[in-house]
């Protein structure tokens, strides 16, 4: 999402510039052969590796432990600068881990001409509706499946111009809403969407009252992508796809102003920042198809 009408050029140098300052994966390794790897920072999902024999809480939570050994843990978009990781071997030994998690600045973004009802609902038909959705979407993501589909590098699920980012502050026709959670793709009506990672279909709805078509896709241990907007759904709840499947079209549908793609992601209730995990999408800004993309201004929830 962005302002009204952005050039060409300047989304350019910003996807560049966010891409710098989100490069930034580390890695740590310690002494009881737990390592970790990924972005610490707010909004950032960190691939944990320890012995399968081990027990793992993050915040005092049990994290599922794969028989290799993988685990994920990640950070909210207001996370605090200091998080804990314990590990407890199965001979009782703890071991305390303290990390940093970089602070973000997010920027403000401003959206007019939304529908009104859409911003501000108040029917109750309509509100009990938002609620009935909000649930379903709440259940999809709790789901924790053994599988370890997202071991294997993301891919963008669609191609455009970013037109929003993670963790902005929304301001919707003048008031104040919830930060945005997910990266807009600015592509057209009936663009492609193809799975970033493998994974089960854990909710396929053709119409959200905010969302619109929406789907959520399951990569395993509780992480999950979801689809915003899409005008056509080319998959059911249950159906398993590999990276690269085609799921759905980009739509208009839900609190849009036109056209795009908005990918979010989640561990269970963590929503983190898709773009960290995904190579920047630069090259395709130098094809020839770049013109056609950028045509499609248009932002949105
Ligand atoms: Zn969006």
């Amino acid at each position: 999402m962005t302002y009204i009408k952005l050039p060409s050029f300047i989304i350019c140098f910003f996807v560049l510039y966010a891409s710098q300052l989100m490069a930034q994966s580390k890695q740590l390794s310690f002494a009881d052969s737990t390592m970790l790897r990924g972005h610490f920072t707010q909004g950032g999902l960190v691939y944990g590796k320890t012995k399968p024999t081990n027990q793992v809480f993050f915040e005092q939570q049990a994290i599922r432990v794969s028989p290799e050994g993988d685990y994920l843990i990640a950070f909210h978009r207001d996370e605090a600068s200091q998080v804990h990781l314990k590990i407890i071997t199965p001979s009782g030994q703890v071991f305390l881990k303290t990390l940093a998690i970089e602070q973000r600045q997010y920027p403000i973004q401003r959206i007019n001409g939304l529908a009104k009802d859409k911003v501000s609902p108040r029917k109750p038909a309509v509100l009990s509706r938002i609620k009935k959705e909000r649930q379903q979407v709440a259940q999809a993501r709790l789901r924790d499946d053994p599988r370890t589909d997202f071991l294997a590098p993301f891919i963008w699920p669609s191609i455009g111009p970013i037109s929003g980012v993670y963790g902005s502050q929304r301001i919707l026709n003048g008031q104040p809403r919830w930060p945005h959670f997910g990266v807009d793709i600015a592509a057209p009506k009936g663009s492609n969407v193809v799975a970033p990672a493998g994974g089960i279909i854990s909710l396929a709805h053709p119409n959200m009252f905010f969302s619109g078509g929406t789907i959520i896709l399951d990569h395993g241990h509780g992480l999950s992508s979801t689809f915003l907007h899409l005008s056509q759904l080319l998959v059911k709840v249950g159906d398993k796809v590999q990276q690269g499947d085609l799921i759905a079209k980009v739509g208009d549908t839900g609190r849009v102003t036109g056209a795009h793609l908005d990918w979010r992601m989640n561990l269970f209730k963590r929503r983190i920042d898709p773009q960290l995990l995904v190579e920047p999408m630069i090259e395709h800004f130098s094809t020839p198809q770049k013109n056609k993309a950028q045509k499609s201004t248009q932002y949105e929830k």
